[in-house]
């Protein structure tokens, strides 16, 4: 059966199921489906590293009240965090890592920090 290179883009001889000319076309081909991923994730954790900096620079003393304007001017991404916790009457804290905040009224954010792992 003539299939063309999914990578190379030549024509070779092959099964069906075939989707490459040879090993090196395939692991060329893999090797950036895995690239990709790859940088996805980075991406991802450097959003969350820069937004843990931003909540940490802002709370030194472990707890602050800042404006929402305020993390965002410093580039803080709002729907990138690792875990969300809520309370027994219903405040939901948003944590990147061991640094989280807690929305009050007004554009305004408690800041908190927490000192061990939670389940
Ligand atoms: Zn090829």
């Amino acid at each position: 059966m003539k299939k063309q290179c999914l990578e190379c883009k030549e024509e070779f001889m092959g099964r069906a199921d075939k989707k490459y000319c040879s090993t090196s076309c395939r692991s060329t081909a893999n090797n950036k489906l895995n690239r990709d991923a790859i940088n996805f994730v980075r991406n991802i954790n450097n959003i969350l590293r820069k937004n843990r900096r931003i909540l940490a620079d802002l709370n030194p003393e472990g707890k602050a009240r800042v404006h929402k304007d305020k993390l965002l001017g410093n580039g803080f991404k709002f729907s990138y965090f690792t875990n969300i916790y809520q309370t027994k009457n219903g405040n939901t804290y948003y944590f990147v890592y061991d640094f989280g905040y807690l929305a009050l009224d007004n554009g305004f954010y408690t800041l908190v920090r927490r000192q061990s792992y939670v389940e």
